[in-house]
């Protein structure tokens, strides 16, 4: 008889998403005039067209295809070096990081890479998650059999959950238990907050003082205006031996629908085995992707590239400024009515407090009821979340002034 992979049936049922989905599914069926009103600022998917840049490469991609002479096979399994190249410079040597080209492993996404990571580190390994958190983390953990079973409430048994509450700033503070794989995403998804300099400074010592990794997701890094924010984890002295860095592009380039993102793996990072022989990151994920991918199509290298040109840079400053200023709106307007919100500032996130003492998923279903917005329930990323929703700025303007105008006629009533 075969075998399934049984740390699947740990996973607790119900998924976030596919909760809302069915909410306001029954609500649509029940009031199916008003369905017609509804806006959508829940799940994190970008709503704006792909800057030109990127439009304009892929279709040049795609015509190279097309001849023999400029036809392109199997790309390299990391990355063509031209796009490593823009990457390293780009993202990380204009900012005083020293990457090296060979350091960026080229994907199709984050989500895909914080699963992967999982390939090639052990088993067994203590995970450290903050609560609240982005589902993936935790799933993709539980998937490779590194927690107990789900507790009931949320979360799941054997992870060190490390508080992101109002009191901490939403900025976790180190665990008193070892921990060996530390997550942390700054700007943060869901609250949108950003880990300063000395916070992750903090991070950083600590995983050299006790042999862990930290997996820093910097998915909204190009979200960051204020000044003196670190956009990546390299910025902070000795990271790169203590840490792997994933970004994507789906959020500053709108490439959801594209799907490109990449890796950081510096060759200083090190692990020992249980025999105590001193192992390379690098090469055990380079060996990752040679044998298990055959890396990402040619045109969406080309897009990807051309986001590091002057248009393409001009062109995705313009678009993260454009939700920024969507977020500005929405917490603005929150804040008006007396409730109390985090982020906004440096990420497309509004994390809000609940009106009037409210329970996260009391507040979503007002708010798909009496205005008809959905918005995610904080509780659905861990009980830390619960009292908070999570309003997103990837929409068009024209909703967003619309959700504005229809929290301002809810929620005097509720916030008192
Ligand atoms: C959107 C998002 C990503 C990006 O995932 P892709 O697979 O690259 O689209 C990664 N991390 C977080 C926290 C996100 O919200």
């Amino acid at each position: 008889m075969f075998r399934i992979n049984e740390n699947f049936l740990k996973l607790s049922a119900g998924y976030l998403f596919p909760e809302i989905a069915r909410r306001v599914a029954l609500f649509s069926s029940e009031n199916p005039v008003v369905a017609q009103r509804i806006i959508r600022c829940g799940i994190g998917d970008v709503t704006e067209p792909l800057p030109t840049a990127a439009a304009e490469a892929m279709h040049k991609a795609i015509d190279d295809l097309t001849k023999r002479e400029t036809f392109h096979g199997y790309p390299p399994p990391a990355g063509y070096d031209f796009v490593r190249a823009a990457i390293a410079q780009g993202d990380f040597r204009s900012r005083g990081c020293a990457i090296a080209d060979d350091e960026i492993f080229l994907s199709d996404g984050s989500k895909p890479d914080a699963s992967a990571i999982l390939e090639i580190l052990g088993n067994g390994n203590r995970i450290a998650i903050t609560d609240p958190v982005y589902p993936v983390y935790a799933d993709t953990n539980v998937m490779a059999g590194n927690s107990g079973a789900a507790l009931d409430g949320g979360g799941y048994g054997g992870f060190t959950y490390l508080p992101c509450t109002p009191a901490n700033g939403f900025s976790p503070a180190l665990p008193t238990a070892d921990v060996d794989v530390i997550y942390l995403c700054s700007p943060n998804n869901p609250t949108g907050v950003v880990l300063d300099r000395a916070a992750l400074t903090r991070w950083v010592r600590y995983a050299r003082d006790h042999g862990s990794v930290i997996l820093f997701d910097a998915a909204y890094e190009a979200f960051i205006r204020e000044d003196g924010i670190p956009h990546s984890i390299y910025e902070i002295d000795g990271a790169q031996e203590c840490a792997i860095e994933f970004r994507s592009f789906s959020k500053v380039g709108g490439f959801t629908g594209v799907r490109c993102g990449y890796t950081v793996m510096p060759k200083a990072l090190h692990a020992t085995t249980s025999s105590g022989t001193r192992v390379g990151l690098h090469a055990l994920w380079m060996r990752r992707w040679a044998t298990c991918s055959n890396g990402v199509s040619w045109p969406v290298q080309c897009a990807t590239a051309a986001l590091y040109s002057p248009a393409g840079r001009a062109q995705t400053r313009a678009l993260t400024d454009f939700y920024l200023e969507n977020a500005t709106l929405l917490s603005t307007a929150c804040e008006a009515m007396g409730l109390k919100t985090y982020g906004a500032r440096n990420s497309p996130y509004v994390w809000m407090t609940c009106p009037a003492g409210l329970g996260s998923w009391e507040a979503f279903d007002l708010l798909l009821r009496e205005a008809h917005v959905v918005t995610t329930p904080g509780a659905g990323f861990g009980r830390g979340g619960e009292g908070f929703i999570r309003i997103s700025a990837f929409n068009s303007r024209a909703n967003v002034e619309e959700v504005v105008r229809r929290i301002a006629v809810l929620m005097p009533s509720t916030a008192r």
